[in-house]
């Protein structure tokens, strides 16, 4: 099943916890913002597709530990 991993960027806070928990998708940015490795920007945000159920359980830890909530991982339509 594919999903896509949905990040609000302008809203993180450089709390550095995804990357700490994911740093395989996951890195910090010069500016110091999270950012979604390999990722592209859609509108306002960036989005990611993966495929696995690995893929989504990994990223969902990550999106679980986001204290603004701006990560979210949702099938794909
Ligand atoms: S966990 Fe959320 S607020 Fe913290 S660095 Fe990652 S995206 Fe930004």
């Amino acid at each position: 099943m594919p999903y896509t991993i949905i990040h609000h960027k302008k809203d993180c806070i450089s709390c550095g916890a995804c990357a700490a928990i994911n740093p395989e998708f996951w890195e910090m940015d010069e500016q110091g913002l999270a950012h979604l490795k390999a990722s592209q920007p859609v509108n306002s945000h960036f989005e990611r597709e993966i495929g696995t159920e690995d893929e989504r359980a990994r990223n969902q830890d990550a999106a679980d530990c986001c204290p603004v909530n701006i990560i979210k991982v949702e099938k794909k339509q």
